[in-house]
């Protein structure tokens, strides 16, 4: 099983994800937002199975069998799905524990001669039926299975279950790469991948985020040693990290980080902290300090998923912040939608004024590319250039790819 294969596809609130009749190709885990389940019934009337929100799965029959979708899902706010492809799911059953394989190929095959013979005879297939959707679709991940989940991830921090990917980040100019941002990945021995969207928030619930977060930086950190001594590099690259508000009303927070830093053998300059406009409304006073005294050892300080928060801007000469994020929803609908293209434009003229970096994130082709370049926007991150990979791949890219054209 496998991050790597990761796909994610982002939907409005509104927007059809599945329809009904449509022949269906892949299953999809809700990582953000909820979806509703509708299904018509043969007078044509539509009805309400239920909502699903983060952390579960939708179309997942379409990774079973080849028969059309058989309700209508749709997005009621915005989503972020990540996409199972039926390859994609062959692909991880074949890479399961052999017993696992054969009883999973056993259960399949049962499974598919039940709804065959259901068909035959007429009987309606027990998983059209409303209610038994209505069961399986029902419950969210609710707080029993949070605190499970929390449970799973404190024994898993530390292990091989836990680890980091590292998404490049490139500079427009020159299309070279600066640096990267660090993305905590955990790979379940039960349930597999979870996404950082749906186990980020339980454990900045319950207070597990500070280790978690730690452990990342310091993880980080060595990795970006080992990432400059063996693709070649000096010192030149940056390493961004992501931190929730719990990191910084903890105690010690800058005494850690500079233990880290110093640990690790890499410069302040190269260490970037990310945090999100959320972040800096909770504590402002708290965060303020602590982020100035970052800020004057040298570190970056960035603003991620910039646009998406507070309306009020006179944060950004409140704090020292040095590098702004521009959110993936406006890179991704900037080349279609006039108001998102004035909204980047803005959000770049804003930023070089306040004499700070942009990065744009999400950019999924060359147009989005070539225009942010044209645009002035310095730096770069999204699927085009490169997903988040593991350190060895990370290094074999750096070494092969020291320019990247577009
Ligand atoms: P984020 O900080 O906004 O991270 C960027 C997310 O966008 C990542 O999702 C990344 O894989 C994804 N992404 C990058 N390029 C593209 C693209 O071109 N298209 C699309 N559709 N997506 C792209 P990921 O890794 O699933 O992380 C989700 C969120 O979980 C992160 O959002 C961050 O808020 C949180 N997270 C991840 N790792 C950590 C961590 O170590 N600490 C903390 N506190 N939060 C983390
Ligand atoms: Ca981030
Ligand atoms: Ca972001």
């Amino acid at each position: 099983m496998s991050a790597e294969n990761e796909y994610k596809k982002s939907y409005k609130a509104g927007e059809v994800i599945i329809k009904q009749g449509d022949p269906g190709q892949s299953a999809f885990i809700i990582e953000n937002g909820r979806v509703e389940i509708l299904t018509q019934n043969q007078d044509g009337e539509a009805y309400k199975l239920g909502t699903r929100g983060a952390g579960t799965m939708i179309g997942e029959m379409a990774l079973i069998d080849d028969a059309p979708r058989t309700a209508t899902v749709r997005a009621v706010e915005d989503c972020d799905l990540l996409e199972i492809t039926k390859t994609d799911f062959s692909a991880r059953l074949s890479n399961v524990d052999p017993i696992l394989h054969m009883a999973m190929q056993v259960v399949l095959t049962r499974y598919r001669d039940m709804l065959e013979r259901s068909k035959i005879v007429g009987d309606p297939p027990v998983i059209n039926t409303a209610e038994t959707l209505e069961l399986s679709y029902a419950e969210d991940l609710g707080a029993v299975e949070a605190i499970k989940m929390a449970n799973d991830f404190e024994s898993a921090l530390g292990t091989e279950e836990v680890f980091l990917n590292y998404q490049p980040m490139i500079e427009l100019a020159t299309g070279k790469v600066k640096g990267f941002e660090a993305l905590m990945r955990w790979i379940n021995g039960e349930k597999g991948f979870i996404s950082p969207a749906v186990f980020i928030p339980i454990i900045e619930d319950n207070g597990l985020i500070v280790k978690a977060s730690s452990w990342a930086l310091e993880e980080a950190l060595m990795g970006l040693k080992r990432i400059e001594d063996r693709a070649g590099y000096d010192k030149e690259l940056f390493m961004s990290v992501n931190f929730s508000s719990r990191d910084f009303a903890a105690d010690g927070f800058v005494e850690s980080v500079y233990n880290t830093i110093s640990k690790s053998d890499v410069d302040a300059e190269q260490v970037h902290l990310e945090i999100t406009e959320r972040l800096l409304m909770g504590q402002p006073e708290n965060a303020k300090e602590t982020l100035s005294e970052c800020e004057k050892a040298g570190m970056g300080i960035s603003i991620d998923d910039f646009g998406t928060g507070y309306s009020s801007l006179s944060y950004l000469h409140y704090f020292p912040i040095n590098i702004l994020k521009i959110d993936r929803s406006f890179v991704m609908e900037m080349m279609t939608k006039d108001s998102s293209l004035e909204l980047v434009k803005s959000m770049i003229g804003l930023g070089k004024n306040l004499n700070m970096k942009i990065i744009a994130e999400g950019v999924e082709n060359i147009e989005e590319a070539q225009k942010l370049r044209e645009l002035g926007c310095d730096m770069a991150q999204g699927y085009y250039f490169a997903k988040p990979m593991k350190e060895q791949d990370v290094i074999d890219f750096i070494k092969e790819n020291r320019k990247i054209e577009f």
